[in-house]
């Protein structure tokens, strides 16, 4: 069923591809950990995916956990999203103008998530983070941001940011190009740090006008946190008339129907959607208190605008996608797929005294350098742990694994990973683990 024995001519024909690329794209690639810079060796080249499996461009086969880094909960191709959008192609695939379909997904979803009040639809979880961010400063008249170390917001420049080395909480620009001075207008938190929110608070509390968190940090790892912490963090915020911003582009449809804003029962004032939303399209959207997103344009006076913008495509494959994980009851049988998964393979990891775990949350799971204590900042996370991901992760995927190609990255369960798939992906994770020669310093 997973035949290898071709693997050298795989390693060659993806290894042509990867050359070629080099040649007309920055590293190879269009979005920078799809290199496998973090993992070592030559990107596969994929030709085709169905339901959980990949199919490499010389045929292979490997059992997906990264499924397009979240947004197919259904497994690649499901049947009923791929019928939605053979439907909306026989319609039109684009109007830049009015249409029905962005209607029906806007109303699904405020209808549905009662803090989502209005929203409006956008390409990518970058825009409609940047987007948000437009909205808070215009609604508060105040410029600066508190992020915080290890939460990810997209690639605009405010959020290309790191703690900076000077002045706790004062940023750094985390990539070339940001302007110091737009950088220096976000703040930076470590997360599980209550205090360290209320000093900058203290000092800068007049000044900001969002603090704004993954309530389930996926990005670097899976950082799962208090609900104290959370909790804590918009409490202060609100003393200070900073407005809360939830971005749930990762966790938001995935780990519940309304995110982890259901999960914790909390009501941001606005919250970013993305990956899921679109099921495999590029939709993403912000949305939340209506006072608010009447501030955009052309109801109000911060501009945003996109010519491909709620694309009719994406809307139909969207909503599709929302009514058969609601309709079908895919939270439970995802939640009840990954625990089992994740459990079994924890206790073999454990029986065998292998320096390695996965933590979980729903059906996102993170496998990662065993701990003591459950990891919930950027700097509990050993730092052997990227180069002993790296071996692990080339065995499984000689072992027909793909798994995300980073040790910072997370996986995710799909409703089309079947228990003979997730027999077979259990032995080769573990195989993978137990063959590769851990190092722990
Ligand atoms: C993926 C992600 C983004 C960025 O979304 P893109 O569609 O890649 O621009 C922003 N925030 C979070 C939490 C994400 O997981």
């Amino acid at each position: 069923m997973f035949p290898q024995q071709a693997a050298i001519d795989a390693e060659d024909l993806s290894r042509k591809y990867f050359e070629r690329a080099l040649r007309v794209c920055p590293g190879g690639v269009h979005s920078p950990v799809r290199a496998f810079k973090g993992v070592g060796g030559t990107p596969i080249f994929f030709r085709s995916a169905q339901g959980a499996k990949l199919i490499s461009v010389d045929g292979r086969e490997y059992i997906d956990f990264c499924q397009s880094f979240g947004p197919l909960m259904l497994g690649h191709r499901d049947p009923d999203v791929s019928g939605a959008v053979e439907e909306a192609i026989e319609t039109a695939w684009s109007f830049g103008a009015c249409e029905p379909y962005s209607l029906e997904l806007a109303e699904w979803i405020t209808s549905r998530l009662p803090w989502v009040e209005m929203l409006r639809f956008v390409s990518s979880g970058t825009e409609a983070v940047m987007s948000a961010l437009r909205v808070a400063r215009a609604a508060t008249n105040r410029n600066r941001i508190l992020k915080f170390e290890g939460c990810y917001h997209g690639h605009s420049d405010s959020l290309l940011v790191k703690a900076g080395s000077g002045l706790a909480g004062l940023a750094a620009s985390s990539s070339a190009g940001v302007s110091s001075q737009v950088a220096s207008e976000t703040l930076v938190a470590h997360l599980d740090d209550e205090d360290a929110v209320r000093k900058l608070f203290d000092e800068f509390g007049k000044e900001i006008a969002a603090v704004i968190l993954e309530p389930l940090p996926a990005n670097y790892g899976l950082l799962i946190q208090r609900r104290d912490f959370i909790e804590e963090v918009v409490k202060i915020a609100r003393e200070h008339g900073a407005l809360v911003i939830f971005d749930e582009v990762i966790s938001g449809f995935r780990v519940a129907l309304g995110g982890m804003a259901e999960v914790l029962g909390m009501r941001p004032d606005l919250i970013t959607y993305g990956k899921v939303i679109g099921g495999g399209f590029p939709v993403a959207c912000y949305g939340g208190r209506k006072d608010l997103m009447e501030l955009v344009a052309p109801a109000g006076p911060v501009y945003q605008a996109g010519t491909l913008s709620a694309n009719p495509v994406g809307m139909r494959a969207g909503l599709a996608t929302l009514k058969k994980i609601e309709s079908e009851n895919v939270y439970e049988k995802l939640e009840w797929k990954t625990a089992r998964f994740c459990e079994d393979l924890n206790g073999d990891l454990k029986q065998r005294d292998l320096p390695f775990q996965l933590t979980r949350s729903a059906s996102i799971f993170w496998l990662h350098a065993r701990t003591k204590e459950p990891i919930r900042r950027i700097d509990q996370i050993p730092s052997h742990h990227a180069s002993n991901f790296a071996k692990v992760f080339h065995r499984a995927l000689d072992g027909g694994i793909y798994l995300a190609p980073s040790g910072y990255e997370v996986n995710f369960m799909s409703l089309a990973h079947s228990d003979e798939l997730l027999e077979h992906a259990h032995d080769a994770i573990l195989r993978a683990v137990e063959a590769s020669q851990l190092g722990n310093g």
